[in-house]
């Protein structure tokens, strides 16, 4: 795969950009690689175009951590909104105290 000349971190997310081979504006999401969540690529041509980010993962809620501290929890907050969904449920199941 050619080294692409494009800076991916200062690539807008939206739109993605024109293939500077053919100056296409359809793309393609490819496959990631080591620490590339994925890649675009031209869907003319098939020139690399740049790497997608992973998805940011949904952080602990607001509401998430008022609902903690009502059931009473007091150790360390959960980081994302799936682990406070989890410690939520636990609380709710009984399985935590
Ligand atoms: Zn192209």
């Amino acid at each position: 795969m050619p080294v692409s000349t494009i800076d991916c971190k200062t690539q807008p997310l939206v739109p993605p950009g024109t293939c500077p081979r053919c100056g296409s504006h359809s793309h393609v999401i490819g496959e990631g690689r080591g620490p590339h969540y994925a890649s675009i690529l031209c869907q003319n041509c098939g020139r690399f175009i740049r790497w997608v980010p992973k998805p940011q993962t949904p952080l602990l809620t607001a509401v998430q951590r008022a609902y903690l501290a009502e059931l009473g929890h007091a150790g360390p907050l959960p980081q994302t909104q799936a682990s406070g969904t989890q410690l939520i449920f636990e609380y709710l199941t009984g399985e935590r105290w």
